[in-house]
């Protein structure tokens, strides 16, 4: 059972390739969530998330969900939307989209500013909006929209809601702990996120970061009982979560939060992220291969989106990657036959990148 598995070498955005102290860390003992033990390790975890950032320590709290990335943002949207006219989603590309969807099935009916998948978000029109539908409250938006691989910019977004004192909701689930966040200075009522992406921990936990004095104030009303976040919330700060948590995945989060802060936090990740991510971009280029987003302020350090190459089908690419146990991603969508994706979190080496892309410069029909 201990033996040295198969190495495989995830460049998908999420789940990662995980250290093997990560690994490890799945086999501690069995564990009721009814145990004081229980309790505090799901009180460090929140209090570890809530440091990542180094904002005030005190200010900020989280919720633990166990589910899927998708299970925070829907808790968080459909915990914090209240009124059926009071969010603007700002969208452009599937998640944003995704969060549209989560509010029509809460029966909100959202203001969307919706762009083109490869254009920004349209700023002038969110502000457009912000001026004529005195209503909203919310405005949502994903910050690294994994589907080109473009990180938003917030910092534009959080100064127009500050002009008009709107508050923000924040996709966060595959910047969190790889990409700036600022916290304390944009007006921010909540982040979702997920343990299994930057954070380099497991499927099986997502949570939602919110400023405390905000947490505090919820009253439960989402649709779903199962992801209200008051109820959540209010049962992790009397000590127990609500319902039975994915134990294994908490160990492991933990254990990749402590790594986290070792290695240097966020930023140093954000460092190692956006050399390897240049460095596999300069090697493709000699191949011909382009990125889908030109400007390079447009995108994540995280993951880059490549145009195929002429010639050249998804299948071609990732299966030969395959057979050296490296896992790309394809495109979503109307994306699917135009792009690859490549997503460089995870406890990876060298040798990964030299595979990768030598096996890609061979698979390159011309
Ligand atoms: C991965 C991801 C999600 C959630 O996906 P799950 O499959 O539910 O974990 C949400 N938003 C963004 C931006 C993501 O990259």
């Amino acid at each position: 059972m201990t033996g040295r598995r198969e190495r495989y070498v995830l460049l998908n955005p999420g789940p990662v390739t995980l250290t093997e102290s990560v690994r490890e860390s799945l086999m501690q003992r069995d564990m009721c969530h009814r145990e004081s033990a229980f309790s505090e390790l799901m009180g460090e975890v929140r209090d570890r998330l809530c440091q990542v950032y180094e904002s005030e320590r005190e200010a900020w709290t989280s919720v633990l969900l166990t589910g899927s990335g998708t299970a925070a943002v829907e808790s968080m949207v459909g915990s914090l939307v209240t009124g059926v006219g009071t969010a603007l989603v700002a969208a452009n590309g599937v998640y944003g989209e995704r969060m549209e969807s989560m509010l029509k099935h809460a029966g909100k009916n959202p203001v969307m500013v919706r762009s083109d998948w490869t254009d920004p978000i349209d700023f002038d029109e969110v502000e457009e909006q912000l001026k004529q539908v005195s209503s909203i409250e919310h405005v949502i938006a994903v910050h690294h929209e994994t589907t080109t691989g473009r990180l938003n910019d917030l910092d534009r977004l959080a100064a127009i809601c500050s002009r008009h004192g709107k508050r923000m909701l924040i996709d966060g689930v595959s910047s969190f702990g790889g990409e700036r966040l600022e916290l304390d200075n944009w007006p921010i009522d909540a982040v979702a996120a997920t343990a299994n992406k930057c954070l380099h921990g497991i499927p099986g936990i997502a949570f939602v970061l919110m400023p405390r004095a905000f947490a505090e104030g919820l009253r439960a009303g989402a649709p779903s009982l199962y992801l209200d976040l008051a109820t959540n919330f209010a049962a992790q700060q009397k000590g127990y979560p609500a319902f039975t948590p994915a134990i294994q995945s908490l160990y492991a989060l933990k254990r990749a939060l402590v790594e986290l802060e070792s290695d240097g936090g966020w930023q140093q990740r954000y460092e190692i992220y956006r050399s390897r991510s240049a460095r596999v971009m300069t090697a493709l280029g000699e191949f011909g291969i382009e990125p889908l987003l030109i400007s390079p302020q447009d995108r994540s350090s995280v993951l880059t989106a490549y145009r195929l190459p002429a010639g050249n089908d998804y299948d071609s690419l990732s299966e030969p990657l395959l057979e050296q146990r490296i896992v790309i991603y394809a495109g979503q969508k109307e994306l699917e036959r135009i792009i690859f994706r490549i997503a460089v979190m995870g406890d990876l080496q060298e040798d990964d990148f030299q595979t990768l892309i030598a096996t890609i410069g061979q698979a390159c029909v011309s």
